[in-house]
């Protein structure tokens, strides 16, 4: 089944659907794991699609994940989820299977971090700079997981449960068709409720902001929250890094409050934010600014500042400055030893929610039954890590539901592509134009 499950994940264009989307198929051949783990934490607020998918799917969950344990010959299969999640705990309980276990998580933000995770579930530290292979552990998004299932029963990468909150007239969680523009997937909830407001493509502490609603739904969409545009984390994201810098330079006062939060600090991590505000305040050569790698831009800085400050964006921007210079991370693989203090700094899901004036938000969404089917989709070729898809379809074809119509060119890291509607192709570019038929 091994080589079987991973040429049957690539050819289903399977990725990791969490986050960045590194190809899974590349995932599965790795060596010398012993644990993998179901990440079902979820811990951006307002985002439920994952505590949907293990309520509603928590056989295919558990039988992918088995497909995946057994592929990887792993000691173990783990599904790490919040206590909270009742009904989700429920579900997969009563379905587990030898070799497959529940670990129960407390509400933290964020217990979702791939380390973090891993160290709350193994004990164990990915070292600074490293990755999870590193201490023997794979960790699949159950969104993944349910993709891998479904590849196994024949079905291609098509459609994603997607959570569409915050200030919109009815919060759902959608299964949508990757390609359908983002203006049409909020319209399914009626639309948006304030007149000033902007789009986060993902949850509000860790999405990217959308600045154009015509933008397509992703492999790796797993959310949409409109909040309004005064909202301090919109504020944060549309802040210019100059306007940041100055800012920094004028009320920084090295206080620490964001190292003392700073989870991949609390790790043991050399990462300390308040020394690289430091650094950028006064131009100081001498601090070791690659530290901004360790950052995961959980954005959990922002919380610890008082001064309204963002040592996230400040680290975004020194990560863009040094690959634009070809400075590399250096692989760290030293061991390192959790913060003393760790476990009395972390920060509980509803006081990050009270601070970031989330809490009279909607927390829960129902699974909306309505099947979309779009008269137009937009499919990237490019919704992965490593290369565009090429097109294997041409102007004027007609495609049918789960049919190739990208494959990775030979030899490099990437993914294959799907149509997810019925239709004809009309243009081909970034991404392949359907119409539906
Ligand atoms: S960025 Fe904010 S929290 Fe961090 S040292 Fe400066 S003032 Fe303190
Ligand atoms: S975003 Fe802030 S809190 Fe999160 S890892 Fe980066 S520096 Fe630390």
């Amino acid at each position: 089944m091994a080589a079987n499950l991973i040429e049957i994940v690539k050819q289903a264009g399977v990725v990791g659907a969490g986050g960045a989307g590194f190809p899974t198929h590349v995932k599965l051949q790795s060596q010398n794991i012993e644990y993998v783990i179901a990440n079902g934490v979820e811990c951006e607020p307002l985002l439920n699609a994952d505590r949907l998918l293990m309520t509603h799917y928590a056989v295919e969950i558990i039988q992918g994940l088995k497909a995946i344990k057994d592929t990887l010959g792993a000691k173990e299969g783990i599904i790490a989820i919040k206590k909270k999640n009742t009904e989700a705990v429920k579900a997969l309980e009563s379905r587990l299977q030898p070799g497959i276990r529940l670990h129960l998580l407390e509400d933290i933000y964020p217990m979702g971090d791939e380390q973090v995770l891993i160290y709350e579930v193994t004990g164990r530290i990915v070292p600074p700079a490293g990755l999870p292979l590193d201490v023997g552990v794979v960790v699949n998004n159950v969104a993944t997981i349910y993709q891998v299932d479904q590849a196994i029963q024949g079905q291609p990468f098509t459609h994603r449960l997607v959570t569409i909150t915050g200030y919109v007239k009815t919060p759902l969680t959608l299964r949508l068709p990757i390609g359908l523009s983002i203006k049409e997937a909020i319209q399914m909830t009626g639309g948006a409720i304030i007149d000033q407001y902007r789009v986060l493509n993902g949850g509000p502490m860790m999405g990217g902001l959308v600045t154009n609603l015509e933008e397509p739904i992703t492999k790796t969409t797993s959310g949409l929250v409109l909040l309004p545009t005064d909202h301090p984390l919109i504020i944060e994201q549309e802040m210019d890094i100059q306007q940041m810098i100055k800012r920094a330079k004028s009320v920084c006062c090295r206080c620490e409050g964001c190292s003392q939060v700073c989870p991949r600090g609390l790790l043991g991590h050399g990462l300390k934010p308040h020394l690289i505000m430091r650094a950028v305040s006064y131009n100081l050569a001498d601090l070791n600014l690659t530290a901004s790698y360790l950052c995961s831009e959980c954005g959990l800085c922002i919380y610890g500042c008082d001064m309204g400050l963002s040592p996230r964006k400040i680290n975004q921007a020194i990560k863009t400055e040094l690959r634009k210079n070809g400075v590399r991370n250096q692989p760290d693989r030293s061991r390192v030893k959790p913060h003393e203090m760790r476990q009395y700094r972390q920060i509980p899901g509803k006081r990050l929610e009270g601070r970031f004036r989330l809490q009279e938000l909607p927390h829960k969404t129902s699974l909306g039954e309505r099947v979309m089917i779009p008269k137009m989709v937009r499919i990237p070729l490019q919704q992965h890590l490593g290369v565009p898809a090429q097109p294997i379809v041409k102007i004027g074809d007609q495609v049918n539901v789960g049919q190739q119509i990208g494959q990775i060119p030979e030899g490099q890291l990437g993914a294959t592509v799907h149509a997810s509607i019925a239709g004809k192709v009309v243009q081909i570019d970034d991404y392949v134009h359907i119409q539906g038929s």
